[in-house]
């Protein structure tokens, strides 16, 4: 199997080093903000019901995978209260010192979105929890018989977290989210107009059909729809005459590895591992992941959402297996037994 650097894969969701152009392309208001109806509805009508209240937004917990614009949709509520927003992770806040230090510097209403949220150490956590259900902070001075609790006043905020799973949060600090919105993968529609929107702004002529070739290669992630526009905006420009047109993103797509639904080397060998040493499955993810020589929360995470929604993969109880559909997509011949069971899904399942 051939050796894949990760950490660099085009259509890895998770930002890549260097990729701090995507500010520009960040959505800055809800209008802006394209896709996630029902988010953006509920989200429209707390952000309204607050502001007439005149008090800050309760906490919110954004959760689904990475690069669907969990960050983007965090500095829209802290845009459109006209509040700051701080911006850090769980893994950034080792002590709770780090945790106080944040929170006594925030302003009356500001937002403070942590990345990562399931990472927080347990101790964190219990420093976290008065600061959001009273705005306060418990801090013990001295060590001992004169140790001694005091509560400082914080100003009112509101935190907003995000996680690729919500299950990965523990049930206290779930509970003490007032908002939980799931954000769900793009369609190739909604990515097309995510394209031309980026397309327009990074001044590169784009057509519909060329968008919607590329949002179809983008995983339903708005994150690889822009690192994909850019990539192919170089082969636009050095093999074609700089327009990205269906010819053009195809051509470059092909380039680049990516078949055309989307998969690239990593998802394919992934599937590949499952049929060719494991009969299809079922097989354990750890396993799966060794056999890899990946990390299983990035199979799990990166991988395995959109492999998933395509179909080519499903999860049971015993471990992951492939569809009939990933051996056709493969180019693989089909065992006597799956091709028996004429379309039911009876031995996956
Ligand atoms: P996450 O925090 O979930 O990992 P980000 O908020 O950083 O994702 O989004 C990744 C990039 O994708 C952003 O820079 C932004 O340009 C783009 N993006 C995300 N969601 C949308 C959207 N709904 N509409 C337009 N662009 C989006």
């Amino acid at each position: 199997m051939e050796e894949y650097e990760f950490g660099s894969r085009l259509v890895s969701p998770e930002m890549n080093q260097g990729e701090g152009e995507e500010i520009s392309l960040r959505p800055k208001t809800l209008e802006e903000y394209v896709g996630q109806e029902k988010v953006k509805e509920n989200l429209r009508i707390y952000l309204e019901a607050a502001k007439r209240r005149g008090e800050p937004m309760d906490h919110i917990l954004l959760y689904g995978p990475p690069g669907l614009g969990k960050t983007t949709l965090a500095g829209i509520v802290a845009q459109e209260m006209g509040v700051q927003i701080r911006i850090t992770s769980g893994p950034a806040i080792e002590k709770p010192g780090d945790l106080a230090a944040l929170l006594t510097n925030l302003q009356e209403g500001d937002v403070l979105f942590i990345d990562e949220i399931h990472r927080l150490s347990r101790q964190v956590e219990e420093v976290l929890y008065p600061a959001l259900e009273d705005y306060a902070l418990d801090i013990m001075i001295g060590k001992g018989p004169s140790a001694q609790s005091i509560r400082i006043n914080l100003p009112r905020f509101t935190l907003i977290g995000a996680t690729t799973r919500a299950g990965q949060i523990t049930g206290p600090l779930r509970d003490r989210f007032g908002v939980l919105l799931k954000l769900e993968l793009y369609s190739p529609q909604e990515l097309s107009g995510i394209i031309l929107r980026s397309a327009n702004i990074l001044g590169q002529p784009c057509t519909e059909e060329g968008a919607l070739e590329l949002a179809k290669c983008s995983r339903g992630t708005p994150r690889v729809a822009n690192r994909m526009l850019k990539r192919v905006r170089d082969f636009a420009a050095v093999l074609a005459d700089g327009n990205i047109d269906k010819e053009t993103a195809k051509l470059a797509l092909k380039r680049m590895d990516i078949d055309d639904l989307g998969l690239d080397e990593m998802d394919r060998s992934m599937l590949r591992a499952i049929i060719e040493m494991y009969g299809g499955g079922p097989v354990g993810l750890d396993t799966l992941a060794a056999a890899l020589g990946e990390e299983a929360v990035t199979l799990e995470d990166v991988c395995e959402p959109y492999l998933m929604q395509m179909g080519f993969l499903t999860r049971t109880p015993r471990g992951r297996c492939a569809t009939r559909l990933a051996w056709t997509h493969l180019g693989l011949e089909l065992p006597k037994e799956l091709d028996a069971a004429n379309g039911q899904q009876s031995l996956f399942d």
